[in-house]
């Protein structure tokens, strides 16, 4: 029986996480769950939003389920998301954008997947202020980061059959670090000879992701980038409510969804699902329960394809809990 580090988060992530936990039990995989708590409660009980023994725990484990954890805007503590995936060493932040049917949406047929870098860029946090009126952040790139994680994209459209990996950057401008993560793509690119490589430039790359997203397989960039064009990624499958996500690094997983705390629907029972259960149908697969991992993708597309108990993003109105039900029966179907 595996043992899994658990952090439900803040905000909607309690409520997400036990509705994915639950569904992970319905779907027959049984997991010792080791819940640690981080964020805004941690640094109350604590003194600290990222205690010791949620890395600990994560670093023994080698596998977490984590909600979203709220981040305090302008001031008060740095992002505890960041932190974990930095001291963790979690360098790829895998978005795979794929369409599901039953799901109202201009956009038909996307399947795209986001490779974003997760430790560096505008992320590292180096910030100063110059003077009272003017600030500065520092933008790392280097070498060793941009290499490992396009080398994670080319690997992973090998190992799921896709054809193209696209390097998005804005080397025109930033010249030497977008330029740095630029070259290392191309030198990693040309040991892929059998995977199509392209790049593309960042604002371009936003406006041909809404225009021809069809075009576009695996998108490999550098964090801050990752986390614009991954949001609009989900954006055309429908929102955030169904974007799953992961953090990986060496024999290391934290899987999560990619949408926020969304504080406004807190305790409300209101939000989907489904980006967090996908989120664990990720995980699955990364512990080798791959027949689990189906059948709970097949469960949450059933009743999203039936569009009954779904909720209010998809058009709906059931709440957080009904859905995850809905799921469950399904899954006591397969
Ligand atoms: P958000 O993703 O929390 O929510 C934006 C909007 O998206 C919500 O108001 C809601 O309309 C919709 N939405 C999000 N999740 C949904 C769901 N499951 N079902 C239906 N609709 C959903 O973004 P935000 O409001 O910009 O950020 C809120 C907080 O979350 C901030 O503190 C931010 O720092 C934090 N955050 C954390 C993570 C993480 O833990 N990995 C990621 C992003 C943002």
């Amino acid at each position: 029986m595996p043992t899994i580090t658990l952090i439900r988060g803040d905000g909607v992530g309690p409520e997400l996480c036990t509705a994915a936990a639950a569904v992970v039990e319905a779907a027959g995989v049984d997991i010792t769950w080791e819940e640690v708590v981080a964020g805004q409660e941690a640094l109350e009980r604590e003194g600290t939003p990222l205690p010791a023994q949620v890395l600990n725990s994560i670093q023994k484990n080698r596998v977490a389920l984590k909600g979203p954890i709220t981040t305090p805007i302008g001031s008060g503590f740095r992002s505890v998301n960041v932190a974990l995936r930095r001291q963790l060493n979690l360098y790829v932040n895998l978005r795979p954008a794929i369409s599901l049917a039953g799901i109202s949406s201009p956009f038909k047929d996307i399947d795209l997947v986001v490779v974003r870098e997760n430790t560096e860029d505008l992320y590292a946090g180096i910030e100063h202020k110059v003077g009272p009126d003017a600030a500065e952040s520092i933008k790392i790139i280097t070498r060793q980061a941009s290499e490992r994680v396009v080398k994670f994209a080319f690997e992973y459209a090998l190992k799921h059959n896709r054809s193209k990996v696209t390097a998005v950057h804005k080397a025109n401008i930033l010249k030497l670090s977008d330029g740095l993560f630029l070259e290392a793509a191309r030198q990693v690119a040309n040991r892929y000879p059998q995977v199509e490589f392209e790049d593309r430039i960042v604002d371009n790359m936003a406006m041909q992701l809404v225009q021809k997203p069809q075009n576009y397989d695996v998108l490999v960039m550098p964090n801050l980038y990752g986390d614009i064009l991954s949001d609009l990624c989900a954006g055309l499958i429908g929102g955030l409510g169904v974007a799953p996500g992961a953090n990986i690094g060496e024999d290391i997983a934290v899987f999560e969804p990619v949408h926020g705390s969304a504080p406004k629907y807190a305790g409300q029972n209101r939000v989907n699902p489904t980006a967090t259960i996908l989120s664990a149908a990720m995980m699955l697969d990364y512990i080798g329960e791959t027949s689990a991992a189906g059948k709970v993708r097949s469960a949450t597309q059933a009743v999203i394809r039936e569009g009954k108990t779904v909720t209010y993003d998809l058009g709906g109105q059931a709440g957080t809990s009904e859905m995850a039900s809905a799921i469950i029966d399904h899954l006591k179907k397969l």
